[in-house]
């Protein structure tokens, strides 16, 4: 292994620079949709070369977890043969990929290739802001409108509806609070959008992006998130798209668990994979025909995600769950922190509620802790202690004792929850 391995947790690791953490070695590849032959290698190989766990991370990127020196190279190699890269810019949101995959010749498969090669030729010069994001939006696949992004790039609308002839550039927000910067054309790219890189984006690690508040999608956890059946249509599309969202906790995920998703979206006739931000993976496949309500193609996917505790709609007890790696992975973990998540999403499924967002972390390092969490759950050598808005209320030893130390100091604050709903 010839790179440098990334200590500090303000760089972003990608497959050039691996980053040490308690498990091992971590990778990050970027949000490209990919055929699920490619997601069923990248699933086999890192079980083979790390730990099996896997993350689709808030802002949409995927992270293998556990690997080790002699295993990186190995990792690398083999799924970057399968088109998984780093994320560039470091975060960019695309659906482009979705067209571009299914015809290489249309105006998609061209503005991807030249921001891609802009995006390379720019990261190359100057390292991004670890968390600057740049969304491009052609309106196919769920859309990025809700997601706070640093800057973005959306097709604009015409009579016979969105075409490629022009984008608009606008700066930090959602699309709403967002203002437009200016129009640009495939042939300005190369010209404006640097200018609007250098501009907005920051540089280097200490950075932030210039005037912009700090764009993080955690903290729009769960109400911007679609998931579940949606058709899509577009005049870029030759035939409408379906796709199925399926979302999962802010926690590793392991790679049987998403092959078992992939064999499930296979039998539904599922082509690609897709990940998107705050934790969702999306399925495409070609729609039948018009007239074949979209659900129905879904039947096998929509089982095996409830089977598995997984959402299929906005209002699923999991996605207010979140948890790090915990033992036995990561070295200074007090407690299997996923054995807890599983014990808490049961609990709450019983209950049919969907309470505070919850964080468990196995030590008082609270990795991977969303922005907004109210009620942490913390490994110490003396027993899990529960904490509320920052203030240690109760402590408890086993699993089964905190899930109901925690249902006990939920009910008790019911009134106030339902407040902060
Ligand atoms: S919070 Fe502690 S136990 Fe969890 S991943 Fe971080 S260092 Fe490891």
């Amino acid at each position: 292994m010839g790179q440098a391995i990334e200590n500090k947790r303000r760089r972003c690791p990608g497959l050039e620079i691996p980053m040490q953490t308690g498990d091992g070695l971590l990778a990050r590849t970027g949000s490209e949709a990919l055929p699920l032959s490619s997601w069923r290698e990248l699933c086999t190989t890192a079980s083979r070369c790390g730990n099996e766990l896997l993350e689709i991370t808030s802002r949409g990127c995927v992270q293998i977890r556990g690997l080790r020196e002699e295993t990186w190279d190995r990792f690398t190699t083999k799924i970057r043969r399968c088109g998984f890269r780093s994320p560039l810019a470091p975060v960019l949101h695309q659906n482009l990929d979705l067209v571009a995959l299914a015809d290489p010749t249309s105006r998609c498969a061209e503005w991807l290739t030249r921001l891609t090669a802009l995006l390379e030729r720019v990261r190359a010069q100057r390292a991004f802001h670890p968390k600057f994001s740049l969304s491009v939006d052609v309106g196919v696949g769920p859309g990025f409108d809700l997601l706070p992004t640093d800057l973005r790039l959306r097709s604009m609308g015409t009579s016979e509806g969105r075409d490629l002839s022009w984008f608009e550039l606008r700066s930090a927000g959602e699309l709403a609070a967002s203002a437009r910067l200016g129009v640009v054309d495939l042939q300005e790219l190369d010209d404006r959008l640097p200018a609007a890189l250098l501009e907005r984006a920051g540089f280097g690690p200490e950075a932030r992006p210039s005037g912009t508040p700090a764009a993080d999608p955690g903290s729009e956890l769960p109400e911007a998130v679609r998931l579940g059946p949606i058709r899509f249509e577009s005049p870029h599309l030759a035939r409408a798209l379906d796709g199925c969202g399926v979302g999962l906790a802010a926690s590793p995920l392991h790679a049987d668990t998403l092959l078992e998703l992939l064999a499930a979206a296979a039998r539904d006739g599922a082509l690609l994979l897709k990940p998107y931000p705050k934790h969702t993976l999306w399925f495409f496949r070609q729609a039948a025909t018009a007239a074949e309500p979209s659900g129905d193609a879904w039947a096998n996917l929509l089982a095996r995600a409830a089977s598995l505790g997984l959402a299929t709609t906005t209002d699923a007890p999991i996605l207010r769950l979140s948890a790090c790696v915990g033992a036995p992975h990561c070295a200074s973990a007090e407690f299997d922190t996923q054995n807890l998540l599983a014990h808490l999403l049961c609990a709450r499924q019983r209950a049919g509620s969907c309470d505070l967002p919850v964080h468990i972390a196995g030590c008082a390092k609270r990795c991977g802790r969303p922005q907004g969490t109210r009620v942490e759950i913390t490994g110490t050598s003396a027993g899990c202690e529960i904490h509320l808005d920052g203030r240690s209320a109760r402590r408890a030893l086993s699993p089964a004792a905190v899930e109901r130390e925690l249902s006990e100091l939920l009910d008790a604050l019911d009134p106030e929850a339902d407040a902060h709903a």
